[in-house]
């Protein structure tokens, strides 16, 4: 008689209970204590371009200055187009505020000496802290180095070292740099940088909560000891978001698209799922140690407000 083959028999599966209790979990919100203070916050703005949005800048400004941000950034257009008006907004925090102001600096289509002169007006202006970056070439064109320029941010930051002794701090690409010859490479970039005199990098921004913890792992493997402090957006704007993330090479999961499904008319749900799905990605973080935080704002408080509240931020009086 042919023996009939045992099938093995599935293992019955843990009672629901165990499995709740034993299951990975997402540690409570701490409670504030000495021993667990609340997270350091930055803050990063973009120079209005008239009046209606410097009025809209100064009201985010003032709304997040009571929630004490380490220090608080403002971009450098595309191809060194808002010279002018970053310098003004840089200028006009640390004249009005007790902000510190970092501003962004890139090297496209500028020499090496008109790049040392702006960052010389900053110094002279009060401001001690520069955010090296290569920069982009206008859309639809190839990066091409300012023939006496800085080619890379490494570069820049060398540059501005020699200029004053400035804190700088340089981008970092959890996902990798798009036009990076790899991920190896792009890394090794960032080392560079950080050995060339910057004191921290700032992410892209992510999603994935784990793509930036792995990113750490990396970092810390090749050698990188400096902070690397994770860039958070937070999304209202699914389709928009969508758009932009493939120009700067950072992968939105589909189950962001889920979530915002349906919502494209309801501006109001829309704001709550990016507060709720800012919050959670935050609070992964922090679940995992990380204990400072950048915001991209695009000059709106209210969601970088909510979510710092939530990590354990309180403003000042
Ligand atoms: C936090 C943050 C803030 C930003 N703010 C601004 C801003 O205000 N204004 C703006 O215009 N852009 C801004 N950007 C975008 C940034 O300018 C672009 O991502 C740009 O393409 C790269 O800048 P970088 O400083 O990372 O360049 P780099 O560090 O110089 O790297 C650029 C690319 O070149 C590669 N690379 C470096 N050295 C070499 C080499 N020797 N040979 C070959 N390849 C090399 C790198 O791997 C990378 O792919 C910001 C980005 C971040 C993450």
């Amino acid at each position: 008689m042919n023996q009939v083959a045992q099938k093995p028999v599935p293992e019955p599966p843990i009672a629901t209970l165990e499995r709740w209790v034993t299951g990975p979990r997402f540690a409570a919100i701490p409670a504030r204590s000495a021993a667990t203070p609340a997270p350091a916050l930055s803050f990063e703005f973009f120079p209005p371009k008239n009046e209606a949005l410097e009025t809209q800048l100064w009201a985010c400004i003032r709304r997040l200055e009571p929630m004490q941000p380490r220090f608080v950034s403002v971009t450098y257009g595309a191809g060194g187009t808002t010279q002018a008006r970053t310098h003004a907004t840089v200028a006009r925090i640390v004249q009005e505020t007790g902000l510190t102001p970092a501003a962004h600096l890139t090297c496209v289509g500028a020499s090496r000496e008109q790049v040392d002169e702006v960052a010389r007006h900053y110094w002279e202006a009060g401001v001690r802290h520069i955010v090296a970056l290569r920069g982009d070439a206008p859309p639809g064109q190839e990066y091409t180095p300012h023939p006496r320029g800085y080619p890379y941010a490494v570069d820049l930051v060398a540059g501005l070292k020699r200029v004053a002794d400035f804190e700088i701090s340089v981008a970092a690409y959890p996902e990798t740099h798009p036009t990076a010859l790899n991920a190896d490479h792009d890394l090794d970039n960032l080392k560079r940088k950080l050995d060339a005199g910057a004191t921290r990098a700032i992410t892209q921004y992510f999603f994935e909560g784990e793509v930036f913890l792995r990113f750490l792992d990396r970092a810390l493997a090749a050698g990188i000891t400096a902070p690397i402090v994770p860039g958070i957006m937070p999304v209202t704007n699914y389709a928009q978001a969508v758009k932009f993330s493939a120009m700067c090479g950072a992968s939105v999961p589909g189950w962001m698209g889920g979530l915002f499904e349906g919502t494209e008319d309801d501006q109001e749900t829309r704001r709550m799922i990016a507060a709720i799905v800012a919050a959670e990605q935050v609070r992964l973080l922090q679940a995992n140690g990380v204990d400072e935080f950048h915001f991209y704002t695009l000059n709106r408080p209210d969601l970088t407000y909510a979510i710092a509240h939530i990590l354990g931020v309180r403003p000042t009086k």
